[in-house]
């Protein structure tokens, strides 16, 4: 790592669907921690979740994805779990991004819950080097990855919103506006997401 390269925060997720959640953190952890850009980067095959539900189709995550976050200034969003295939691992992302952005800093962004994970990661300690972690609060988890992990806390306005509440709450009906950007409501009904998945 470079001094003179950008610092990028990367939010890796499924992002089945993608909520304020999510964009709440990317932003929030932009500016506390001064980053040049926070990149969401959507998994391909989330490989800890494919046995346990359906997942939604990669590329409709990834465009859900993009419209969630707009033109929000300071956010992107990377298809590149997708363009390598196959499962999705940070570690590898990390490699593959950092051909595209010579000399960046990585900080990985998890929320509480994921960070809690972190040593069932593929290559723990490869990613230890690769990136800072930076975990966000999240309500019902708490702080903090598992010990051998530097990383740092950023505060964060607490959401109880998850992509699991929402596709529970399209299922049943019910209303998802202003848990999500309505752009993301119009894919979830033009698509005709989560309706039997509650
Ligand atoms: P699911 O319920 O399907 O697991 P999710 O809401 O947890 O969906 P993910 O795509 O699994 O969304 O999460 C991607 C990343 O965003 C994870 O690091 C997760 O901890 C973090 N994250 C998601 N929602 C929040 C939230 N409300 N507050 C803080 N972090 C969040
Ligand atoms: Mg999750």
């Amino acid at each position: 790592m470079g001094n003179n390269g950008l610092r990028i925060g990367v939010l890796g997720g499924t992002f089945d669907p993608p909520h304020l959640g999510h964009l709440i953190a990317a932003d929030q952890v932009f500016h506390a921690l001064s980053l040049d850009e926070v990149i969401l980067v959507p998994a391909n095959e989330p490989y800890q979740k494919t046995h346990r539900r359906k997942i939604t189709p990669a590329e409709q995550r990834l465009t859900m994805t993009k419209a969630a976050v707009g033109r929000a200034a300071g956010l992107a969003v990377s298809g590149i779990e997708l363009e390598i295939g196959g499962p999705s691992y940070t570690s590898v992302t990390l490699d593959a991004l950092s051909e595209r952005y010579a000399d960046a800093e990585w900080h990985v962004i998890v929320g509480a819950d994921a960070a809690a994970g972190l040593d069932a990661w593929y290559r723990p300690e490869r990613l230890r080097e690769q990136a800072t972690v930076v975990v966000v609060n999240r309500p019902g988890a708490d702080f903090g990855p598992p010990t051998g992990w530097s990383w740092e806390l950023v505060e964060i306005p607490s959401v109880s919103i998850s992509g699991t509440g929402l596709r529970r709450r399209v299922a049943q009906g019910n209303s998802i506006r202003f848990l999500t950007p309505e752009a993301v409501i119009d894919h979830i009904r033009e698509w005709n997401l989560y309706r039997d998945q509650g």
